[in-house]
């Protein structure tokens, strides 16, 4: 994947304080409070200069309001969106607007722990250059949400060839160089060590820990696993041109068009040296069949192919839509969702 930086993707402020915590949120009016209430004081404990970036992903409760009130304090920075586009491009708008050296992506619902990320950085500290929080006591319900979530996670490792224990946990510490030049979409943000470790970056996996959630609802069901194995495959298209898709539609399709000539050969075999009609064997079928898929899968191939440049040329076009920014120097940005 190229490491261009995005158009107007980023704040010309970068660097001006070492630590940027970035929380999406949706609907969780009654999590905000308590949220900053151990966020702030496990952040001032650090020594580092901070800031907090709470995005705003469309929420219809009193999320908004509340967070305006915790604004007061200047180090917390929100950013409202218009409407809920989900967690990923909520994320993408915190990195695109953080001024830390360091990230660190974490959920709104305090199932993370600010506690941990004292030792997230610490490990970034070591020299890493990010630091994957895994879950290893996850307080989901087992059937529904863990048990898929270690099938995902093996499969992930897998086809990835990154090994972690734990992709969807999203408390995170990355070196902000390793956000840079990235679009994100769909179910992508759990990817991001996988695209760093690509591109050479010293990733290791830490412990933390994870509590149940105490008010609100999850936003996410079982469905939430056939999304990221699904985003995987595109992830897989997107970011390693070696896994072309014409290769994988060509290939198939070059199979099926010989499979269908050897067919083809067969037949006039059988009339030529043995004389027998190949009408009424299943031969005809199977050659009209395998020309048709083979055809039909070169074509696919060229379609993916052709979705994946404009992917690529499109990456300057921001998902979200911003309707207000507090504690931020800049103005929004130009609508350009
Ligand atoms: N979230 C979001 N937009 C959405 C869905 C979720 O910003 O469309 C936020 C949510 O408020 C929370 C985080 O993403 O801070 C993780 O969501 P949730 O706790 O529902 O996921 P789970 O922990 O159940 O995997
Ligand atoms: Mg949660």
């Amino acid at each position: 994947m190229t490491l261009l930086l995005a158009p107007g993707s980023a704040t010309t402020d970068t660097g001006t304080v070492s630590v940027s915590v970035l929380i999406p949120v949706y609907n969780e009016e009654d999590n905000i409070a308590p949220l900053c209430g151990r966020l702030i004081p496990a952040l001032d404990g650090l020594g580092r200069s901070f800031e907090v970036i709470f995005v705003n992903d469309g929420s219809t409760d009193g999320t908004e309001a509340e967070l305006q009130r915790v604004a007061s304090d200047s180090r917390i920075r929100v950013i409202n969106f218009r409407r809920n586009v989900g967690q990923t491009a909520a994320m993408m708008a915190g990195i695109d607007h953080a001024r830390g050296d360091v990230i660190v992506p974490m959920d709104g619902d305090l199932q993370n722990d600010p506690q941990d990320i004292a030792g997230l950085l610490a490990k970034l500290d070591e020299g890493y250059d990010v630091v994957s929080g895994w879950r290893a006591d996850r307080q989901d319900g087992f059937l529904l949400r863990t048990l898929p979530s270690r099938m995902a996670n093996k499969l992930i490792s897998t086809i990835s060839g990154v090994k972690l224990n734990d992709y969807g946990c999203t408390l995170k510490a990355y070196r902000r160089q390793m956000l840079q030049g990235y679009r994100l979409y769909g179910e992508m943000h759990r990817f991001v060590p996988i695209y760093a470790r690509w591109q050479g970056a010293k990733l290791t996996e830490m412990p933390v820990r994870h509590h149940p959630r105490r008010h609100g609802q999850s936003k996410y069901g079982l469905e939430r696993v056939l999304k990221v194995v699904l985003d995987l495959v595109v992830v897989k298209f997107l970011t390693q041109y070696e896994t072309k898709p014409i290769y994988i539609f060509g290939f198939a399709g070059l199979m099926f068009m010989g499979l269908s000539v050897l067919a083809g050969i067969y037949a006039i075999y059988l009339k030529l040296v043995d004389g027998i009609s190949f009408i009424l064997t299943p031969l005809p079928l199977l050659v009209t069949m395998g020309l048709v898929t083979g055809v039909m899968c070169i074509l696919m191939g060229l379609l993916a192919e052709l979705l994946v440049r404009i992917y690529f040329e499109s990456q300057g076009k921001s998902h979200y839509s911003i309707k207000t920014m507090l504690n931020f120097d800049e103005p929004p940005p130009p609508d350009r969702s």
